[in-house]
């Protein structure tokens, strides 16, 4: 501004039309100057991010790829529940180099880091528009109910679950997460890393003075070494769980503060009761405090690449009781946006049978979605101030009768309307589910 000619305090004015306001159209931010303005609107850009692609899922869900300055693609998802939070879930990684095997992601490898800026923006778009959709919905319902439902329209909760390994690119994710809650407002206790098990920069994370008090989760899906090394390489490369467990155990000491283990549950591979006892076991033997873990178990999201499948609704069952009776709460999380997952599954053969070399480019981008392996429900059941309560009520916390099991992932094949979503999807149009029902 200084260097413009003008007050410092419009950089501040400018800084509250964006954040607090949500709005990013230059033309709308009447309390500027016109000069300004038009060197606003020449001269800057709001966000770095351009939205290359959105799909919208029946239960609310929505994925978007976005296009970075330099033509990397990366993704967010936005989860709405019905009390009116939402849930972002972001990249910390164009690509990502761990390969986990059952990961689209994994499978198109490492392309770079992302900046904490763009860390942050995929979380501040969400947030922006959700402030909008607040103030449309105070502005046209001027009466009681409607208001309140605005209020409720939020932007809650952040996981870094998305592309990417958030502790591999652990300097820009610590800026981000100070951003989120500075900037945007969101606790740190509403933010969740998720992490492979990168070990040495857990063992940083535990006193960093500089890293919000997050939630940590760690990807174990597996309890013995060999298992898991096969799923995840990481688990070789930093280790093994020899290395993994104790610090875990350092962490939730010293920090005071407990960690999610997710487990995607993998048909005929790590669903039965025996999983659950190794799993319980290896939580034992490490001398982790067991009301200090909770674990989170979700089907496993089928990806091109990989021939496991996720496991029946029975198995997550008898998963879940087998771990609370060794004393250990489970949560079985439903995956949200089933339908644009399948979506995503369904791309990789549909390009693959038209040899669209061009898209393949195109394609882990929009596939790693199925990276979200993990992304769960909100985690208001899971308050640490709370865990007697929910070591309670976690067996009975999903209605396995409900629709929301009845899983499209769970069958085969593309439809020919699905083909032509994805087809759209690839070439870069920004194209919603509704339009083509
Ligand atoms: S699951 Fe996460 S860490 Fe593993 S390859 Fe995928 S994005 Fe990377």
């Amino acid at each position: 501004m200084v260097a413009w000619g003008h007050p410092k305090y419009r950089a501040q004015q400018v800084y509250n039309w964006i954040r607090q306001q949500g709005v990013t159209d230059v033309a709308l931010m009447t309390n500027l100057p016109q000069t300004l303005r038009a060197q606003l609107s020449e001269f800057s850009k709001p966000r770095s991010l351009e939205i290359a692609a959105e799909m919208v899922s029946k239960d609310g869900t929505i994925k978007r790829a976005y296009r970075c300055a330099d033509g990397q693609m990366i993704e967010s998802v936005l989860m709405p529940y019905k009390d009116g939070r939402y849930t972002a879930c972001i990249s910390s990684q164009a690509g990502c180099a761990q390969g986990c095997v059952f990961c689209a992601t994994g499978q198109m490898g490492f392309a770079r880091q992302l900046t904490a800026d763009e860390i942050f923006e995929q979380v501040a778009i969400f947030a922006n528009e959700l402030q909008q959709q607040k103030d449309q919905q105070q502005y046209i319902d001027a009466g009681g109910q409607e208001i309140q439902h605005g209020r409720a329209t939020r932007l809650s909760n952040v996981v870094f679950m998305g592309m990417g390994e958030p502790l591999a690119n652990y300097r820009n994710v610590v800026k981000a997460v100070n951003r989120i809650t500075n900037d945007l407002g969101i606790g740190a206790r509403k933010i969740t890393v998720s992490t492979v098990g990168i070990v040495p920069n857990i063992v940083k994370l535990t006193t960093d003075p500089d890293m919000p008090p997050i939630r940590l989760a760690v990807s174990l899906h597996c309890a013995s070494d060999k298992e898991r090394s096969d799923l995840l390489p990481a688990n070789r490369r930093y280790g093994g769980l020899d290395e993994l467990m104790p610090a875990l155990r350092d962490y939730i000491e010293t920090t005071g503060r407990r960690i999610t283990l997710e487990w995607a549950l993998i048909q005929g591979e790590n669903d039965n009761a025996d999983s659950a006892r190794t799993l319980a076991s290896l939580v034992q033997r490490y001398g982790l405090r067991r009301d200090m873990v909770h674990v989170n178990v979700i089907p496993l999201n089928p990806t091109g690449g990989f021939e496991g499948t996720p496991t029946q609704r029975q198995n997550v069952n008898v998963f879940v009781k087998t771990l609370e009776e060794h004393g250990i709460a489970c949560t079985p999380r439903v995956r949200r946006g089933i339908d644009i997952d399948a979506g995503c599954g369904q791309l990789t053969s549909k390009i693959q049978k038209k040899e669209a070399h061009e898209l393949q480019s195109f394609i882990p981008s929009i596939n790693s979605a199925s990276s979200i392996v993990g992304v769960y429900e909100d985690d208001a059941t899971v308050d640490d101030d709370d865990a007697a309560h929910n070591f309670v009520l976690h067996s009975n916390s999903v209605d396995f009768e409900s629709d929301e099991w009845d899983d499209p992932t769970f069958s085969s094949d593309a439809d020919e309307q699905e083909a032509a979503r994805i087809i759209a999807l690839v070439q870069g149009t920004t194209i919603k589910l509704d339009e083509l029902e």
